[in-house]
Formats: C-alpha cells, sequence, structure tokens
C-alpha cells in the first residue's frame, strides 16, 4: 500500500497512525499503537474480533504463508470462501478470466443466502447507481477523496469509473465482509481505489477533513450506531462536503424489507445535528424535494443529499 494512502488512514481503535512494516506484492502488516493489521490481496482488514484473526493473518503472512491468511480471512460459508479463494488464484496467478455474473450467479446457487447474490446480480444495471456517480463526479474534483460505507463488490465505484475515466483522486471502499471486498478487487482497477474491511460501528478510519463526498447505499439502515457513525461522517468530510445516502431496496423482489428502510424523518432529525442542508428525494419518481413534507417519501426508496457547511 502506498505511503501516501495510508497516510489518510488512522486506527478505528486507538486513532493512532498506521505504519507499513512489512510488504509483499498485495501482501503487508501495518503497525498502530494497540495492534498489528494485515493487508491480504490488497484489501486492508482493520478489525478487532474474538477469534484474533488481525493476529492471526499477521503471523501467517510473517511466515510468508499468503494462501493461508487469504482463506482465513474471508468470511462466509466454507465453499463461498473456498470458491472465491480459488477463483483469486485463478485470476492473478494462473491468469484465467471468469465474469463476476458468473461467480455471482454461481454462489446464488450454491450458498444459503440466494436472495443477496441475486439482490448483487441486479445492482450494475440500477439507473440509481449510475445518477450517483454521476452525482459523485459532479461534487467531487478529479483529484478529490471519495468514501462509500458499505461498497460491498464495488458496484458504485465500477459506474462511477467508467463515467470519469480520468479521476485521479482516491476512492476509499468501506465493508466489514472481506468476501465482498475481494469480489470488488478481482473486477476493478484499483489504481485509484482503496478496500478498507472495518465495521464503521467503532468508527471511520479516516484523519478529520480528508473527503469530499461520502456515499452509503443500502447500509445506513444496517448500521446499529446511526448518530455516531453520523458524527463520524461529518468529521471526515471537508466543509462544503456532501453525504449521499440512498435506501433502494426494491430493485429485486424479496429485498424490500431487508433493511426496513428508514424513516426519513428520523433520519432527518438524526443529519440535523452535524449537517446544514438537505434535499430529499423518491427514487423512481424523480421528483427533487426541499425539505420532507410536500410528498410522502418511500421509506424504501428514497435517497438524500446533507450538505456540511
Ligand atoms: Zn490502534
Amino acid at each position: 500500500m502506498e505511503k501516501q494512502s495510508l497516510s489518510l488512514f488512522v486506527c478505528p481503535y486507538c486513532h493512532g497512525v498506521l505504519k507499513q512494516t512489512y510488504v509483499h506484492g498485495d501482501f503487508g502488516i501495518v503497525r498502530c499503537m494497540c495492534d498489528e493489521y494485515p493487508i491480504v490481496a490488497g484489501i486492508l482488514f482493520l478489525q478487532k474480533n474474538e477469534a484474533m484473526t488481525n493476529r492471526r493473518v499477521v503471523t501467517r503472512i510473517r511466515q510468508k504463508q499468503y494462501a493461508q491468511a487469504l482463506f482465513m480471512l474471508l468470511d462466509g460459508t466454507r465453499i463461498q470462501r473456498f470458491l472465491l479463494f480459488c477463483l483469486f488464484y485463478l485470476r492473478f496467478h494462473f491468469r484465467i478470466y471468469i465474469s463476476r455474473m458468473r461467480v455471482l450467479q454461481t454462489l446464488r446457487i450454491v450458498s444459503p443466502n440466494a436472495s443477496w447474490f441475486r439482490y448483487l446480480l441486479h445492482r450494475d444495471t440500477d439507473a440509481e447507481i449510475s445518477a450517483t456517480a454521476s452525482l459523485l463526479g459532479s461534487f467531487a474534483g478529479q483529484s478529490s477523496i471519495i468514501l462509500d460505507i458499505g461498497c460491498g463488490i464495488g458496484h458504485v465505484f465500477e459506474v462511477f469509473q467508467k463515467k470519469h475515466p480520468t479521476f485521479s483522486g482516491r476512492y476509499i471502499g468501506i465493508d466489514k465482509s472481506p468476501s465482498s471486498l475481494l469480489l470488488a478487487r478481482l473486477y476493478m482497477d484499483i489504481t485509484h481505489f482503496q478496500l478498507i474491511s472495518c465495521s464503521v460501528d467503532i468508527g471511520i478510519p479516516l484523519r478529520d477533513s480528508t473527503v469530499s463526498c461520502v456515499v452509503s447505499l443500502d447500509s445506513l439502515a444496517y448500521i446499529h450506531a446511526k448518530k455516531m457513525v453520523i458524527k463520524e461522517v461529518c468529521r471526515v468530510l471537508k466543509t462544503q462536503g456532501i453525504f449521499y445516502i440512498l435506501h433502494m431496496y426494491t430493485n429485486s423482489p424479496k429485498t424490500r424489507f431487508w433493511g426496513y428502510g428508514m424513516d426519513p424523518k428520523e433520519l432527518k432529525k438524526l443529519l440535523m445535528c452535524d449537517f446544514q442542508s438537505f434535499s430529499f428525494r423518491n427514487i423512481y419518481t424523480s421528483t427533487l424535494q426541499y425539505g420532507l413534507l410536500k410528498q410522502t417519501l418511500d421509506r424504501a426508496n428514497y435517497s438524500c443529499v446533507a450538505r456540511k457547511l
């Protein structure tokens, strides 16, 4: 990981700076005041759990057992992890390319959570993702930093990159699931993309006032500490930066009530503590709304732009 990129991040637990102490291609080790964390397949893993996964993976990397480190880090069922593991080696060691659609279709068949993979299969053709990518491009400059909370397999960035091929800034994708991030890593040019595996419920591992835009697509409803996370978003945003929130659960059948959306009035109340200007709109009816009460918002299908003044 480049020194310049690493300097943007802090440890979410002790808030100390991170220093890279070991590097071997896409694998490495970073250290802060409180612990060590691994970089596996280019993904910086800033999580601690009861199983001490971070330390166990760090040990494997130190012993140069990179394949074991990758397998240990992945989440999901054993067969899911095995498929992703094979995919990584086929792609980067044997140069065998298998399309993402085929991979998602296979995962849908072998996984107990088929509706999740069906949801992912519908994502990249969604018009709202295209609109989000355009909006991010209009707010962020060519060399600015964009943060995607709950980036999953990187759909927004993928569309953003197609629309803005000359973007020279950093697009930071945070997600709890290393397996989702590995799927992003496999199908993306990561020259300007940094993947972080971390739970934002602890905090956002970025320095103050570093990013121009924060996007949260179908992820805020799943975050437990919403008030704290919104405060964190405000902290990492630069002045005049925007927080773009989307809830759009109906793009595939059975997904509408996954997170039950989020009441827009409750969201506005939470945002009001840290943000000063908002615009809400219903997705799929596309009338831009200032304020909340002119039209009833569909709690499962709306977007909100909040600006830090
Ligand atoms: Zn630390």
